[in-house]
């Protein structure tokens, strides 16, 4: 039997779907995979629930993502977690432009404009609210939510399973330190305790979310360009307990997304447990270094000014929450790449190491198919320049530019510290028998 060693590095969306597809496509022989498993709170793939959804302005990106949602429908592996519930989305004046752009996309694939919705029917759908004026409500009659802890799990499951029936194959749960490099190559994965694993004869796939550039630092390793570099963007999202009332009412309920604000993920379980994520995306660039790092920054000032934002938001948009208690504030992150399409590259400098990440906050949906086109470059074969190493100045696949990051967090931290109601909720909090929830709405 012959072999080809490959090493993983990252068990999220990028390293497992990287996985499936080095499995199938080397089915006849040894794919002799070690995969390095290392999980934080932080990584965007720890999370409860994901949409699927095909409308982007961009053609190509709306191609992409509808050969993804196939999969999902079709495929046992996937669709046991899917869950076709719809979206009603609200677009303000300055995001409608958007929404102009996908109605686009759709008519050239021969689809229908999307179908506006009025207050009345928004109230049927999601239960009575306080809309403002200005917004144009549509209704994604063909999106859906992924129930995601449950398919990560699964994901993570059927990998291993492979690597039992696959000869010298393994899944560690252990962490990449650094990268060891000389004459072009990758040598050695350093690991804790000093271990290393070879690697001079491997193809090494760093496949490790918003800590992509983290590493290559730390392994002496030259940047993608700026243009390319997944860059490591954060926001904060919001667990919600719900009663046993508000489960009944919104389990198999739509998503609520307001462009460029928030989005409300009903339960995808009978637990009630449902997920306010707040679009305000920041970078942190922590030093004089030009990098951004992912931190848990859950305890933060920003954090808490944005939990107050998003309980108004909530009380006004989706007044059916009312007493529904936040139980955490998690702190996210994603590698955004300026284009907001993944890099799936080679890196130019050294023979055997590739660089796949850059989700850009919306490539959960590709994990049934992203490593198809993984496999592909790993066999040279060519990929769609976008996913490519070279900076591009082709920008109509940013599509969505209120996911770029507005400020950076230390920047944005100093100012969410001076906000009075901030300042009087540490108090309130400091002062309280503890609650087993931060915050009711
Ligand atoms: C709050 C939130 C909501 C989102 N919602 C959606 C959505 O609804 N629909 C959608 O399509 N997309 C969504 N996304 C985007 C999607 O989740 C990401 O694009 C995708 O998970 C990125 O995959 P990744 O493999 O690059 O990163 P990850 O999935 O995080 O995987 C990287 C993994 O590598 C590990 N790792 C890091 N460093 C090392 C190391 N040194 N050694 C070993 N392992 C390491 C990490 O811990 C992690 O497990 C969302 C993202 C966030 C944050």
């Amino acid at each position: 039997m012959s072999t080809k060693k490959h090493i993983v590095i990252g068990c999220g969306v990028c390293g497992l779907t990287t996985a499936l597809h080095l499995f199938r496509a080397h089915s006849s022989i040894s794919t002799n995979m070690t995969l390095l498993s290392h999980h934080q709170p932080q990584e965007p793939s720890d999370d409860i629930s994901k949409i699927i959804r095909i409308d982007y302005p961009n053609l190509r990106r709306m191609k992409e993502a509808a050969y993804a949602k196939e999969v999902w429908e079709t495929d046992q592996c996937f669709r046991q977690f899917y869950q076709p519930v719809g979206r009603v989305v609200a677009y303000g004046e300055e995001d409608v432009e958007t929404l102009y752009r996908i109605d686009g996309a759709r008519l050239q694939l021969g689809m229908q404009k999307r179908e506006r919705l009025d207050h009345q029917t928004i109230a049927k759908i999601i239960g009575p609210a306080n809309l403002p004026p200005g917004l144009t409500f549509v209704w994604n009659d063909d999106d859906s939510l992924v129930e995601w802890k449950g398919c990560m799990q699964a994901m993570q499951d059927l990998v291993k399973r492979h690597c039992e029936e696959d000869d010298g194959s393994k899944m560690l749960e252990l962490q990449a330190l650094k990268l060891l490099h000389e004459g072009g190559r990758v040598c050695a994965v350093v690991l804790p305790n000093e271990e290393q694993i070879q690697a001079t004869d491997a193809e090494v796939i760093v496949a490790a979310g918003p800590w992509i550039t983290e590493l290559l630092e730390k392994s002496g390793i030259a940047q993608p360009p700026a243009s390319r570099s997944p860059v490591a963007t954060g926001l904060f999202a919001f667990t919600l307990q719900l009663n046993e009332e508000q489960t009944l009412f919104f389990k198999g309920k739509p998503a609520f997304s307001h462009i460029g604000y928030a989005e409300f993920l009903p339960p995808t379980k009978s637990d009630g447990i449902a997920k306010i994520t707040c679009i305000s995306p920041f970078t942190n660039t922590e030093s004089s270094s030009s990098l951004s790092y992912p931190r848990d920054f859950s305890g933060s000032s920003l954090a808490i000014d944005t939990m107050l934002k998003m309980k108004r938001w909530a009380q006004k948009f989706l007044p059916g929450l009312g007493g529904a208690k936040i139980i955490s504030i998690r702190s996210y992150w994603d590698g955004m790449t300026q284009t907001q399409t993944p890099l799936i590259s080679r890196h130019p400098q050294y023979r055997n190491l590739s660089i796949v990440g850059g989700g850009s906050y919306n490539r959960a949906k590709d994990l049934p198919v992203l490593g198809e086109e993984v496999v592909k470059m790993l066999a040279d074969e060519p990929l769609h320049p976008s996913y490519g190493w070279h900076p591009s100045d082709d920008l109509s696949n940013q599509d969505q530019p209120r996911l770029l990051a507005r400020g950076d967090f230390g920047d944005l931290e100093r100012e969410a510290e001076k906000n009075p109601e901030v300042q009087a909720w540490r108090l309130k909090r400091a002062s309280r028998i503890e609650h087993d929830y931060l915050e009711e709405i």
